[in-house]
């Protein structure tokens, strides 16, 4: 038995989430959305990634992921982007589109400073 708090709103349940195999059953949860925050941890952990990427005249600029990204890729992207340099871009842009073929793309959310 795992327990886990619930983290899609500010009520934050405390559950106990029971593993059988395939099987999840979730207590403590007080509504469906506990469920299936619960079932997303245990099999396809994600989280929106937020950063900060080096322009090369310089600056810095703040990035965010579109979409939560899977846990395991996390690092890498991290790395990736604490070792290049990007050009400055409009909030909003595309910095890396598609990363690991998952569909999220980094984007820029202020300008560079
Ligand atoms: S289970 Fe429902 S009520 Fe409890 S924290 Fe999650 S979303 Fe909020």
């Amino acid at each position: 038995m795992k327990k886990m708090i619930c983290i899609t709103c500010p009520t934050g349940c405390e559950m106990e989430v029971l593993c059988d195999g395939d099987k999840i059953t979730v207590s403590g949860n007080r509504c469906p959305r506990g469920a299936a925050y619960a079932e997303s941890e245990i099999k396809d952990p994600r989280r929106t990634v937020t950063a900060v990427v080096h322009s090369g005249s310089g600056k810095f600029q703040s990035v965010r992921t579109d979409k939560p990204l899977p846990r395991p890729l996390i690092p890498g992207l991290l790395n990736k982007i604490l070792k290049e340099n990007y050009p400055e871009a409009e909030p909003g842009a595309v910095i890396i589109a598609d990363i690991e073929g998952t569909g999220v793309n980094l984007i820029a959310t202020g300008p560079a400073r």
